[in-house]
Formats: C-alpha cells, structure tokens, sequence
C-alpha cells in the first residue's frame, strides 16, 4: 500500500552550495547527509512535516545523476512514496504493467529500501518507492 510522499528528490550540482538556499527557503536544518556508493550520489534530507525534500548530488560522472544534470539541468528529479511493503508492491506493480529499475528492493538511503520505476512508464515522472528498515 502507498501510504504518503516520502520525500521529492531535487538534483543539484552542489549541495554545499544548495543546502543553504533549501535551508533557507524551508526555515529548517538538514538532518542528515549520506553518500550513497552504490548509486554515486550524495544526499541531504529537510523535514518538511511528515515529507522530506532530499538533495542529490552525483559524486561521479556516471552517477545517474550527473546524466541527469547534463540533460535537465538542476532541479525536480524523483517522488518517492512511502509503502509499507516494498516487495509486495513490487510485484503488484510488475502484474500491472509497469516497468521497474529495479526488479527487486534494494538498499538506498536514509535508512530506506528502496526500488526506482522506469519513467517511461509513468509518462516521464520518476518514481521511487521505499520501505523504512526494521532494526
Ligand atoms: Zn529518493
């Protein structure tokens, strides 16, 4: 089930430098920053009530990002939606006719699980879904 937006991922070319202006904007402090190896980026998260905004920069030039930066420029990039179980959305989501990224969860950021839809089945928007881990 899809419970609520988890966070909006935003593509910059800096986060040192943007943090400040999303610091800003939003009246509140990043709470964390973490680097991702796996998908070469680099992540700041705001809360933003019961969402997040999540910063992402690439930290090498075949990041996902960085391929990103150079079509699109800075700015919007992912919403993720918060589901209470990753794989079996998965799966249903597979039965439905989407195309996945990731064909099963994987570990991302911030704690999460999480899996990536293909945009061109989501008519251009990039979608992540992702599951808090249990400790
Ligand atoms: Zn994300």
């Amino acid at each position: 089930m899809f419970r609520k937006i988890e966070h909006l991922g935003i593509a910059v070319e800096s986060i040192e430098k943007s943090l400040a202006i999303y610091e800003s904007l939003l009246g509140k402090s990043c709470y964390k920053t973490e680097i991702v190896e796996s998908e070469f980026v680099k992540t700041a998260f705001i809360h933003v009530g019961e969402s997040k905004i999540e910063l992402l920069e690439a930290t090498h030039p075949d990041s996902p990002i960085a391929k990103f930066l150079v079509k699109k420029g800075q700015g919007f990039h992912h919403v993720a939606f918060d589901v209470d179980d990753i794989e079996s959305e998965i799966a249903r989501l597979k039965k439905e006719g989407f195309e996945l990224i990731h064909q099963s969860a994987k570990q991302g950021a911030d704690n999460k699980m999480i899996a990536f839809l293909h945009p061109k089945s989501t008519e251009g928007l990039l979608v992540e879904i992702c599951q808090e881990k249990k400790v």
